[in-house]
């Protein structure tokens, strides 16, 4: 148990920390407070509900200098509720020191009022990339005086595509600046991205509890080759289904059953080295949008796959080697739920399963299997639905465009709008299923950045 008293905070924090009577530090504030407080850059790994907030503000306002009229901290989330939840949070850390000014700045919000309450540096904003970025490259920002950058839900932000809009606020800010990144995972591109804009960051992972710690738990099932797609229908037609990697060991087995599993009613697609660059890209950005609900994969295509924790994994075809069945089922297991790995084994590829046994060194956990025949077609749609729109970088389109225009004239909530992907010249924005049709029909009445796109749904 570890109190707020022990950090060198300004006494004005301490008091506030008591108002809102946190008595203890939290893991991740125990943990990252004092290499803040000290300066250093840190990397966290915290979700939401690890107090996370609370520690990054408290660091940014002991730094802080309420008599300099000048930007000082900066923090950019994902998305415009985390904005306003983030200053909501740092305002009341704040609420003792005298005369503190923080600014939200995010997309979807007239420019006007903005550019109006900016006629004096705040000393603190919030807000989402693209935002920020417009400010400081009209100059209605001055990113000279920063001393501490935030990147919260980093993570996310790079699922939204804002990783260019981030490196630019960073090339316009004071090069000497403390950087502090949260993110709830750690994909190779947080690792890279922190290796650019960080400078030598500690590391830190709250590790969870044992039991709530991710698990892979495995099953095997021998069936007969003839049963085979009924079983993995069967398997996929659960909750878990709803995200699942199914592995062929062939490219033409890849498409024969993905045209299969869509026949049943699943929003299953194919991903093989055959296809074309751009198909492969969109089948990739619909699988990790939520927008298709199996893919159907050859080992080497899945390997351009960013989602490293899903729900299900499947082996419809054994792996040919022990090192191969390590690296599918390793696709599975999510925070604090165990991740379910199923390898379908036909009476052929038993010694397949006997070589994994033996260099496993434990019994492999065979279960049976009872597949009932299947009753025609019921639908396992996924929850989300991609549209597609005929614009991207090279029309300057960024994502929080479109999630303006969206949340904006088109009235939508935040919450409905899941991933945004923008290339070169074509982005895919993500929508709940039930309100893809509206959104579609907005888009197109309305405008994207004042301009009129062409806009199509993803079957
Ligand atoms: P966050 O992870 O930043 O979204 O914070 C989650 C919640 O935990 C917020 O409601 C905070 O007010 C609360 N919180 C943050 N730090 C502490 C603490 N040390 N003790 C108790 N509650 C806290």
């Amino acid at each position: 148990m570890t109190s707020f008293a022990t950090l060198p905070l300004k006494p004005a924090l301490l008091a506030s920390v008591e108002t809102l009577g946190y008595t203890t530090m939290t893991p991740v504030q125990a943990q990252s407070l004092p290499p803040m407080l000290q300066g250093r850059d840190v990397i966290a790994q915290a979700q939401t509900g690890s107090g996370k907030t609370a520690a990054f503000g408290l660091s940014l306002l002991q730094t802080l200098d309420p008599d300099t009229i000048r930007l000082q901290a900066l923090v950019l989330c994902p998305t415009r509720e985390l904005a306003d939840q983030v200053s909501k949070a740092i305002r009341k850390l704040a609420a003792n020191i005298p005369n503190v000014k923080l600014l939200t700045l995010c997309g979807g919000m007239p420019l006007g009022p903005q550019l109006a309450s900016l006629t004096h540096d705040p000393h603190i904003v919030v807000g989402t990339p693209g935002r920020v970025q417009e400010h400081l490259k009209r100059g209605s920002l001055h990113g000279g005086g920063i001393k501490v950058l935030v990147l919260d839900e980093a993570d996310r932000m790079l699922d939204m595509g804002f990783t260019e809009a981030i490196e630019d606020i960073i090339g316009r800010i004071a090069r000497h600046h403390q950087t502090l990144l949260f993110s709830a995972t750690y994909p190779d591109e947080i690792r890279a991205v922190s290796q650019r804009v960080q400078h030598n960051p500690l590391q830190i992972t709250v590790d969870a509890p044992a039991d709530e710690r991710p698990a892979i738990e495995q099953c095997f099932h021998e069936v007969d080759p003839a049963q085979k797609v009924d079983a993995l229908a069967q398997l996929l037609a659960g909750d878990r289904g709803q995200h699942a990697l199914v592995f062929c060991n062939m490219r033409k087995d890849v498409d024969a059953l993905a045209q299969e599993l869509d026949r049943r009613g699943f929003s299953a697609l194919a991903l093989h080295g055959d296809m074309e660059q751009r198909d492969r890209d969109e089948v990739l950005v619909r699988f990790a949008n939520r927008s298709c609900a199996v893919l159907v994969a050859t080992d080497v295509a899945a390997r351009g796959l960013d989602i490293v924790a899903l729900p299900l994994v499947v082996s419809y075809d054994m792996a040919h080697d022990p090192e191969t069945h390590t690296h599918r089922i390793g696709r599975t297991g999510r925070a604090g739920e165990a991740g379910l790995a199923i390898t379908l084994c036909t009476p052929r590829e038993r010694p397949k399963a006997a070589n994994i046994e033996e260099i496993s060194g434990t019994p492999l956990p065979w279960r049976p299997l009872k597949i009932s025949p299947s009753r025609g077609k019921t639908l396992h749609l996924a929850p989300m639905k991609t549209l597609v729109i005929d614009a991207g970088r090279q029309d300057k389109l960024r994502p929080g465009d479109i999630l303006g225009a969206l949340t904006g004239e088109a009235g939508l909530a935040a919450k409905e709008i899941g991933k945004i992907d923008v290339f070169a010249t074509r982005a895919y924005v993500a929508i709940s299923r039930a309100l893809a049709n509206k959104a579609l029909e907005r888009l197109r009445a309305g405008r994207i950045k004042g301009r009129n796109f062409r806009v199509r749904p993803l079957a």
